[in-house]
């Protein structure tokens, strides 16, 4: 059905997309009108990050490989000072989530120039958005200006992504599309890609898991990650990503695991609000339900279903649904207190998901 009203801007950021792109680093530095480059990398990718500064010749500026979950703040001032004392003009991050998040967290401050090699699915290379940390409180940052301005995707690079690793940043990126399907500023290209972006990781990620360096399966998870990660910067998400924030954030649990295993709670939970916002996807997973074929295409491929087996305290249920509740925000479907302590509950048991309808 054809959305009768919608207002949207197009991504700015510039895509470079194939196997081997990385060799086009060099290149995409020129392009920028830049001369040196810092490479930046978590210390688990640091001779990644070693490769690909040798790979830029006289356009490295080094590499600092300090990147850490969470962007805290002492590490960008860290970051900073070898940015200034390496006379570099723009940085180069290759990683996940956290490496983007550490150059976005430099640009907010001295606004250079950045370049984004992703190696999972995260997404946060074509988004303006920022999460950073400071004395243990993590604030969010949505700015234009923070949108990296050039991204390489080369599948290559995530053939070695761990399969675990892969089906969870996978359905961390599939949580972004979902979201956008029913966002209240929904827009008929954001859909678009909304659902193609899911549908490619939903095709890749069983072909992943039998043959961890399938090209087809990598190049089409990436594929699909652009694109999730492209709505997520584009339009507003909602209670599902409300809820990976509290409860992430209360327990300190793993980023991606714990957006794979509430997903299909919050999804299913929605869907009795906008059946037919979602029911493309639930044709793409061959269901009735979108939550109810997502819990088990989840099941089926091994992603992590239970919040107790990540840590949380049997406690943290009530106290998740009491934080969460407090802060108003946009859902397409109203809630309460116990209906969030019915969802959490059941996200934390690794139960089916229920719409509570
Ligand atoms: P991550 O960046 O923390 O990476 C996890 C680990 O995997 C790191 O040690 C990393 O070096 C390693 N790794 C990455 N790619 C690898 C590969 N191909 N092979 C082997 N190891 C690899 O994890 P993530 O899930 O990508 O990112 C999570 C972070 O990103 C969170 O802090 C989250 O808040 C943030 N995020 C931000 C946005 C945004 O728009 N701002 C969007 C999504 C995620």
């Amino acid at each position: 059905m054809l959305q009768s009203e919608f207002e949207l801007t197009v991504n700015p950021t510039r895509i470079v997309f194939s196997e081997g792109a990385i060799s086009r680093a060099q290149e995409m530095v020129e392009v920028l009108g830049c001369k040196r480059a810092l490479v930046l990398s978590t210390p688990e990718q640091t001779e990644q990050a070693e490769s690909l500064a040798a790979s830029l010749g006289n356009c490295s500026a080094g590499v600092f490989n300090n990147a850490t979950m969470h962007t805290p703040v002492d590490v960008t001032v860290d970051a900073l000072r070898v940015y200034e004392n390496s006379r570099a003009d723009c940085t180069v991050a290759i990683g996940g989530g956290s490496t983007t998040g550490l150059g976005k967290a430099m640009s907010y401050r001295v606004g250079q120039g950045q370049i984004v090699i992703p190696t999972t699915y995260a997404g946060s290379e074509v988004t303006p958005i920022l999460g950073q940390t400071e004395n243990n409180v993590k604030t969010t940052i949505r700015e234009a200006a923070l949108q990296p301005d050039i991204v390489i995707y080369d599948p290559e690079l995530s053939y070695g992504l761990p399969e675990a690793m892969s089906i969870t940043s996978g359905l961390n990126a599939v949580a972004h599309a979902v979201e956008a399907l029913y966002a209240k500023d929904r827009n008929p290209v954001a859909s678009m890609m909304a659902l193609e972006g899911a549908q490619a990781l939903l095709e890749a990620l069983p072909d992943i898991k039998t043959k961890s360096d399938s090209v087809v399966g990598r190049r089409k998870a990436l594929y699909g990650a652009w694109l999730c990660g492209s709505v997520l910067g584009s339009v507003g998400m909602a209670l599902h990503h409300k809820l990976c924030h509290t409860i992430g954030g209360m327990f300190d649990l793993p980023h991606a695991q714990t957006h794979a295993i509430v997903l299909p709670h919050a999804l299913a939970f929605n869907e009795f609000a906008v059946p037919e916002l979602l029911s493309p996807l639930a044709n793409v997973l061959g269901s009735d339900s979108a939550g109810a074929g997502l819990f088990t295409f989840s099941q089926a491929i091994g992603a992590p279903l239970s919040l107790e087996e990540l840590g949380m305290p049997h406690s943290g249920i009530e106290s998740a649904a009491k934080s969460a509740i407090q802060n108003s925000y946009w859902n397409p479907r109203s809630f309460d207190q116990a209906q969030l302590h019915r969802l959490i509950e059941n996200a934390f048991y690794g139960r089916m998901p229920e719409t509570m309808g």
